[in-house]
C-alpha cells in the first residue's frame, strides 16, 4: 500500500506557523481577491480561502465585477489597490469570462502583491530560480507537500503531465529548479503510457478524472494528483449535491503499485490555499520591513 500524501495534515501545520507569524508580525495582512461574474465552482473555491484566512487571522476583501465588467474597468482598480498600503496581496480568481484577457489583466497587478505568482515578472523570477519571486500557489503547495514527505527530487526523472500556465508550466519549472530532470507531456503526446512508465515522479495537472489508470504505473513511484474534478456519479447523486470531487488519477487502483499518492480531496487543493497564504504573509512581512 502507498504512503498517503495527506495535504490537510500539512496544511493545518502550516496554518498554525502562519497563526504565530502573523501575531509577531503584528498587522493583519490583507488579501483581495477579484472576481468577475458569479461562477459556482469559484464561489467555493473562494469561500474555502476565506475560511482559511479567518483561522489564520488574516483579512480577505471580496470585489466581486458584474459578468460584462470591461477590461479597462478592472485595471484601473487594480491599479488603485497596487497603490494601496493597506492591501498586501491582490489575486485575480479564474477563470474570467472569455471578453477579457486573463494574461494581460494578471500582469498589471504588482508583482509584490502577486501572491499567486502568475505576473510575467514572477514567473520570470521562477524560471531564474530567485526566492524574491513569489512562486504560483499550486506549484509551491506540489513541492512543499513532497518536502514534508521527505520525497528528493535531486536527480529523480520527474513526469508533468499537463502545460497550463496556471499548473503544468510553472511546476515544470519548479521541478527543474529542485533539480529533476524533468519531462513535460500535454494532449498531443503520442505515448504517454511509456512517458509515465519511465518516470520516478509523475504530476497530474489534466482535468481529466481517473485519466491515470493502473496501467499507466509502476512500484516505486511517487504520484502528486493536481486534477480536481466532479465525479458525476449519477443523476440521483447530482441532484441530491453528492457528488464528490475525484482527481486525474484512479486512486483506489494505482495506490495499490506505487510507493506514495497524493488523494482528492484532501491533497494538492489543501496544499494550493495554505500556499497562498505562505505567499501574502511574506508579502506582508516584506512590505512592513
Ligand atoms: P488546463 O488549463 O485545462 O490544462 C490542462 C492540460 O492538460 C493541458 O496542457 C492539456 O494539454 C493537458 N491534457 C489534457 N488532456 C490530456 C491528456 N489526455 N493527456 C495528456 N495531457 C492532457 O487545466 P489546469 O488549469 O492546468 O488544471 C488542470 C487540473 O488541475 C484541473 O482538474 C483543475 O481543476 C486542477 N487544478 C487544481 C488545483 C489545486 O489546487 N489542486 C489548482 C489548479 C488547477 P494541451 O496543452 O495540449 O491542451
Amino acid at each position: 500500500m502507498a504512503q498517503i500524501l495527506k495535504g490537510t495534515t500539512v496544511r493545518d501545520s502550516i496554518a498554525d506557523d502562519l497563526k504565530k507569524e502573523i501575531k509577531t508580525l503584528g498587522v493583519k495582512p490583507c488579501l483581495v481577491i477579484l472576481q468577475v461574474g458569479m461562477l459556482e465552482e469559484s464561489n467555493a473555491y473562494i469561500a474555502q480561502k476565506q475560511k482559511f484566512a479567518e483561522l489564520i487571522g488574516a483579512e480577505i476583501i471580496h470585489k466581486r465585477y458584474e459578468v460584462d465588467a470591461s477590461q479597462d474597468f478592472i485595471i484601473t482598480n487594480i491599479e488603485q489597490l497596487n497603490k494601496d498600503e493597506k492591501i498586501n496581496g491582490i489575486i485575480l480568481q479564474l477563470p474570467i469570462p472569455e471578453h477579457l484577457n486573463p494574461g494581460q489583466i494578471i500582469d498589471r497587478i504588482s508583482p509584490a502583491k502577486d501572491v499567486d505568482g502568475l505576473t510575467a515578472t514572477n514567473l520570470k523570477l521562477l524560471a531564474q530560480n530567485n526566492p524574491q519571486g513569489f512562486v504560483p500557489a499550486t506549484t509551491k503547495g506540489v513541492l512543499t507537500l513532497l518536502d514534508a514527505y521527505n520525497i528528493d527530487l535531486a536527480g529523480k526523472k520527474a513526469l508533468m503531465i499537463g502545460r497550463s500556465m496556471l499548473v503544468g508550466k510553472p511546476t515544470a519549472l519548479a521541478l527543474v529548479n529542485r533539480n529533476a530532470t524533468v519531462r513535460i507531456a500535454h494532449s498531443k503526446t503520442e505515448d504517454l503510457k511509456s512517458e509515465t512508465l519511465d518516470a520516478d515522479i509523475i504530476v497530474v495537472a489534466i482535468g481529466k478524472p481517473r485519466y491515470i489508470t493502473a496501467e499507466y504505473v509502476k512500484a516505486g513511484q511517487v504520484i502528486v494528483d493536481v486534477g480536481i474534478n466532479l465525479d458525476k456519479v449519477g443523476l440521483k447523486e447530482e441532484i441530491s449535491g453528492k457528488a464528490k470531487l475525484i482527481g486525474d488519477v484512479d486512486f483506489e487502483n494505482v495506490q495499490n503499485i506505487v510507493s506514495a499518492i497524493s488523494p482528492v480531496p484532501g491533497g494538492v487543493g489543501a496544499m494550493t490555499v495554505a500556499s497562498l497564504f505562505q505567499n501574502l504573509v511574506e508579502a506582508a512581512k516584506r512590505q512592513n520591513s
